[in-house]
């Protein structure tokens, strides 16, 4: 496995594309790697299958231009912050090695999305175990940024917001993939789910100053080299 800069846990395939796929775009855009660990494969949803489950990552990932993409086979809908898979994820990390990572946001409606907020925070401290059966080396990935694809309707309250503004549309494609989650059995009427997402991503583009944006949360206060970077 080779190393990654930046590495997306999602509970779900999808929520990588949802909450961060303007800025993993924005970050491939200037060079670094970028992986995405999907924790579950989603099933089962109304008009979703594990076939289709499979695939639709598989077309969002090469619009993404992802250096890597994996699924850890937790179980969907029973997703849990347990020992073995607080194990599993931290091996994970030890092999990837991200500098970063980004997690769901841990307030939410959905458990699996707790859970998985729950388990990135608890495998990024195994992951720097000594004296364990783990794989790879111990490693600490220096931050978690928390992403916003809460089931509850709240206003986060983010640490900072990336400028997505040119990458709204490739971000729209990404989520476009995932017809079975977004687009079969969907009304048409507007404002549709994809409409609603392109929406918020404007408005939180409008809170900076700019086209389009997505909105992060660091638990640690965040340190800047200079001011060069701010929009
Ligand atoms: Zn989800």
């Amino acid at each position: 496995m080779q190393e990654l800069d930046y590495l997306v846990i999602a509970p779900h395939p999808d929520d990588a594309e949802l909450g961060v796929g303007g800025t993993i775009l924005a970050l491939k855009s200037q060079g670094s790697r970028v992986g995405v660990l999907d924790l579950t494969d989603g099933e089962p949803t109304p008009h979703g299958s594990r076939e289709i489950r499979r695939t639709e990552p598989e077309a969002a990932t090469q619009i993404l231009g992802l250096d890597w993409r994996g699924n850890l086979g937790l179980p969907n809908r029973s997703l849990t912050a347990d020992l073995e898979a607080r194990e599993r994820l931290a091996g994970m990390l030890r092999q990837l090695r991200p500098r970063y990572l980004f997690a769901p946001y841990w307030e939410d409606a959905h458990p699996d999305h707790v859970a998985a907020s729950a388990l990135v925070d608890a495998a990024r401290f195994w992951a720097k175990l000594t004296k364990t059966n783990m794989p790879g080396a111990p490693h600490y990935p220096e931050r978690i940024f928390y992403y916003f694809t809460v089931h509850l309707r709240i206003h986060p309250r983010p640490s900072f917001v990336i400028d997505i503004t040119g990458h709204i549309e490739t971000k729209m494609r990404a989520i476009a993939c995932y017809r079975s989650q977004f687009i079969e059995g969907r009304s048409t009427a507007p404002p549709t789910i994809l409409d609603d997402l392109r929406d918020r991503a404007r408005y939180w583009g409008w809170t900076i100053g700019v086209g389009f944006g997505e909105p992060f949360l660091s638990r640690e206060e965040v340190g800047l080299r200079g001011l060069r970077d701010l929009v």
